[in-house]
């Protein structure tokens, strides 16, 4: 298996200089989206209305990821997707309003904002989610383009490469010239299909393996050497 770096600060900067736009995965690489509402508290709301809907509730192994929780539902059918879709976006906004702040993230927008190249946020999270955290935490200046996930079309989400694609296409750079920085194997995938860099940013020593084995340009466990 390929060595992937670890915290490796000049690759990073030389991967950062070499790109024409930055892509930043929301959830862990600029906050922590769940860290007041957690997850699993979302997840069996949504379960709680799949039961309802008289379906039968996701695998086990899916049972606490609120995302695969939709694209489960989507499958089942189409109105109970846009139920399910509607309610993980109340959620998700609701979360955004006590998410912490992943450190060193603002210094990072704000650092690649003063070298006059754009940055877009590309996650599966609803993009009104981020827009609200962005506009309570001041950093809506730095982001030239937030895509969320397609209301839509939940199988448009991460791993697929539409997200990234779209983010381009609104920034108006080739998707090859981006980089991108995501804490999760679906980040990875997503850019590995566009031959996108990827660095993977592992804030909890579980993400860890999982990311390597991803084969990631360069593994970041913080945005602040220094501390
Ligand atoms: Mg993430």
């Amino acid at each position: 298996m390929k060595q992937v770096p670890v915290d490796d600060f000049d690759l990073f900067r030389r991967l950062l200089v070499d790109a024409d736009a930055l892509l930043l995965d929301f959830d862990g690489p600029v906050c922590s989206v769940f860290a007041g509402y957690p997850a699993p508290v979302i997840a069996a709301e949504l379960r709680t209305l799949i039961h309802d809907a008289g379906e039968l509730p996701p695998p086990e192994a899916d049972a606490n990821d609120p995302h695969t929780i939709l694209g489960y539902a989507a499958e089942l059918s189409p109105a109970l997707g846009r139920q399910i879709e509607a309610a993980l976006q109340a959620g998700e906004i609701e979360a955004a309003k006590t998410a912490t702040p992943t450190p060193g993230a603002a210094e990072l927008m704000a650092t690649w904002h003063a070298t006059d190249r754009p940055l877009a946020i590309v996650s599966n999270n609803t993009t009104e989610a981020i827009r609200g955290y962005l506009a309570a935490h001041d950093l809506s200046t730095y982001v030239d383009h937030i895509q969320g996930r397609d209301p839509y079309d939940p199988t448009l989400m991460k791993p697929n490469a539409h997200l990234l694609t779209e983010a381009a296409k609104a920034l108006d750079v080739d998707a090859a010239y981006c980089v991108l920085i995501g804490d999760s194997t679906t980040d990875v995938q997503a850019a590995h299909a566009l031959e996108v860099p990827a660095i993977a940013y592992a804030d909890k020593p579980g993400k860890h393996d999982r990311l390597v084995r991803a084969a990631p340009a360069l593994l970041l466990t913080t945005f602040t050497p220094s501390c």
